[in-house]
């Protein structure tokens, strides 16, 4: 039987030399580990390397982890009692360092004293000006022995905690264990989990070895080589069970046939689109095209940049189904953004002979049950609206494609009311997204749906032209305002508004408000207001105001964030734009650039930036491509940060990092792939492990829990 770990390494981290109940116990409070396995799964967060070493005058980064060899100088005991502590001067010849010890000091009293010579090894801090470091490990360099620990190469650094460190678990007393744990395993205990046919064609090392050597490598090219071995598994298990349940998904969930292409999408081909479709929206309509050929349920996310015209394949679509005899609807997040939609759609169905409804939480008594009867009546062919689409009280007589605008965080649950709503098959379902995610972070999270892209934007399109500016050019930007608006132009000002300081915030943007109404006087300038903290009747009204251009400037909070679309809105400023995230900043920037006309983003922020913040700007400054920006984001925040994926547990891994290992991930799926075409139910004798690791209980693919 496949195990993760042996039978022995499943038994309590008691059986350790060195851990007794109080500690087991602590370890089990501050890091959750109560097994010898999940000790071994604890992996070191990072190797220093031990045979460099630093100097005290060259190393000055506060925090900075440094290895010195040099001599005691003098030593010092101070205070008395619990605030006893030992204090000791260091040199290597280059500068002068304190080291300070505020446990164990009788001990090391005893053993430390002018004269000795040491390697040590910590954190550099400072204390005023001068260097420090508190509680180095150390290693007494003696007659005949000497020196020793230089030649151990790389050391495991573990992730400790304040009560772990005095209990004598530091990294060094965490390292202890694991080397009492090791001490006592074979091979056997560490079970390889895949089959020797991929190790040898991806050049990995066995699973042993690549849990040995991650712990304690000689070296950087056994760590690694234990690195990618690991990672490689990880992303591989996720990918080869979303791939294998798509198979199987795919096999057993029978979907509506749209047999042809008929008249309604070539009258709207022909008589109502006003432009060419872009190369890329012809490939998503070609893919959606083959997807509801198969007889199989369709289960689509379509990525494209804000402006990349979404709209349109999702009408095409929806007219392949009408062409079939089917119900459609359009769902929406917001009732503005369903009412916009609508408002836009209705007509040009109606041109060729199609009904389109709007249906909101808001349409209530007579309009909404005439509605509903002509749904069930199989007289309204496109169903437009919020949420409520989806109700249990909203019945189809065919519906055969749902299509999920602005929403890639469609829940399960949700898909399932849906599937109740057309009978004996589930509706083909398309999720757009203007929010791009990274490749790599879309094949973990969406593995599971087929992802289109349109990567192209409709010609002729401006790209907004991002800056930068600060109070000190406030002056300026007015004047600027002032003549966008007076060329009849419209502008948005965002500020931020974060939960946690909402009234801040709030307060923050009324002054903002205020200020610009006495440099906008009116009644030449119009300015509304938009907050998330309004009535929603009060904010659609606002809302309405700006798409009719009957206000100028629209300040608002983030609220105006998704979808909305204002073609002649051309300036969006974001104040304190420091304080947003990248793909936020990216998705109010999309809210301008949608007319003819050159847009501008002014993105304004306080003269000190963060390191992190003054990045972002760059970045925004630098590029209007939103994967480049999504790839970006990933890398400065990691995926854990990353819209939609905090929730999702399944990706919580151990070793691999999404950011980092994008090319093993890429690497993971493609053979995921390769094996599953040649084997769908992995029913072969050298993919025998493979399917046991698909089988796993658990769903997590963390490493510990296969077996
Ligand atoms: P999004 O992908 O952000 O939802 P929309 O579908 O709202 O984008 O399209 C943005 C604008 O681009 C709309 O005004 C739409 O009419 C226009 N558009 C879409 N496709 C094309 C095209 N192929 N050529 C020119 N304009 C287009
Ligand atoms: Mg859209």
């Amino acid at each position: 039987m496949l195990r993760g770990s042996s039978e022995k390494l499943s038994s309590p981290i008691t059986y350790i030399k060195g851990v007794g109940p109080a500690r087991a116990e602590l370890l089990m409070k501050e890091k959750g580990i109560k097994t010898q396995w999940d000790m071994l799964t604890d992996f070191p967060f990072r190797h220093v390397d031990r045979t460099v070493f630093s100097s005290i005058r060259e190393a000055v980064e506060d925090g900075q982890p440094i290895q010195l060899k040099g001599v005691i100088t003098q030593t010092q005991i101070m205070g008395r009692g619990r605030g006893k502590r030992l204090s000791a001067g260091f040199t290597d010849g280059t500068g002068n360092i304190t080291l300070v010890w505020f446990q164990g000091v009788t001990r090391l009293e005893k053993i430390i004293g002018p004269g000795v010579k040491l390697i040590v090894f910590g954190k550099l801090s400072y204390y005023g000006s001068k260097k420090n470091m508190a509680h180095p490990e150390i290693e007494i360099i003696g007659e005949g022995g000497a020196e020793k620990l230089v030649k151990t190469g790389l050391q495991p650094v573990y992730s400790t905690t304040e009560k772990l460190s005095s209990r004598g678990l530091d990294t060094k007393g965490l390292r202890r264990i694991q080397k009492n744990i090791w001490a006592g395993l074979s091979k056997s205990d560490i079970p390889e989990t895949m089959p020797a046919y991929l190790l040898e064609k991806l050049k990995l090392i066995d699973r042993y070895r690549a849990f040995k050597w991650l712990h304690f490598p000689e070296n950087q090219s056994q760590l690694d080589q234990a690195r990618k071995r690991l990672s490689f598994e990880e992303l591989f298990v996720l990918q080869l069970r979303m791939l294998h349940r798509m198979t199987e998904r795919k096999m057993r969930l029978k979907g509506f046939v749209f047999e042809q292409v008929g008249q309604y999408f070539h009258r709207y081909f022909s008589e109502q689109l006003p432009f060419e479709l872009t190369g890329a929206q012809k490939r998503v309509l070609k893919e959606i095209r083959g997807d509801t050929k198969t007889g199989i349920q369709m289960n689509r996310l379509i990525q494209g940049d804000v402006g990349s015209g979404k709209t349109i394949v999702a009408i095409m679509a929806m007219l392949l189904a009408i062409d079939n005899g089917f119900q459609t609807c359009l769902m929406a997040p917001t009732e503005i953004l369903a009412n916009q939609h609508y408002l836009k759609i209705a007509g040009q169905l109606e041109e060729i002979g199609l009904k389109a409804a709007f249906l909101s939480g808001s349409v209530k008594g007579k309009k909404r049950t005439k509605i509903l009867e002509e749904l069930a009546a199989g007289e309204i062919h496109v169903l437009i609206g919020t949420h409520a689409i989806i109700e249990d009280w909203v019945v189809f007589k065919k519906l055969g494609l749902v299509v999920i605008d602005e929403q890639h965080r469609f829940g399960v649950k949700q898909r399932a009311k849906l599937w109740k709503k057309s009978g004996e098959l589930p509706p083909h379902v398309m999720v757009m997204t203007a929010t791009p995610i990274p490749r790599t972070l879309a094949m973990t999270l969406y593995g599971e749906l087929d992802i289109s892209t349109i990567d192209e934007l409709p010609p002729g399109r401006k790209p907004v032209k991002t800056s930068r500016s600060s109070d000190r050019y406030r002056g300026r930007l007015n004047q600027f305002i002032k003549n966008q608006i007076a060329a009849g132009r419209q502008v948005y000002i965002v500020y931020p508004l974060i939960e946690e300081s909402s009234k801040l915030d709030l307060a923050n943007l009324q002054h903002g408000y205020e200020t610009l109404l006495e440099q906008f006087p009116r009644p030449q300038y119009q300015i509304g207001v938009v907050h998330g903290k309004m009535k929603p009747d009060d904010k659609d009204l606002e809302m309405k105001r700006f798409v009719e251009g009957k206000t100028h400037i629209l300040v608002s909070t983030t609220v105006i964030e998704v979808g909305v679309n204002v073609p002649n809105a051309t300036v969006m400023v974001i104040e304190n734009a420091e304080r947003f995230g990248l793909s936020q900043l990216h998705q109010l920037r999309g809210r301008v650039g949608r007319g003819a006309d050159q847009s501008h983003c002014i993105l304004v922020t306080g003269y000190k930036l963060s390191k992190v913040a003054k990045k972002r700007m760059e970045i925004m400054c630098s590029t209007n491509d939103g994967f480049v920006i999504a790839e970006e984001d990933l890398k400065i925040r990691g995926p854990g940060e990353i819209e939609g994926t905090r929730q999702s547990g399944d990706i919580e891994l151990k070793v691999a990092n999404m950011a980092r290992d994008g090319i093993i991930l890429q690497t993971a799926r493609k053979m995921g792939k390769i094996i599953l075409e040649k084997d769908p139910t992995l029913s072969h004798p050298e993919n025998v492990l493979l399917k046991k690791m698909v089988q796993a209980e658990n769903g997590s693919a963390l490493l510990g829990r296969i077996g």
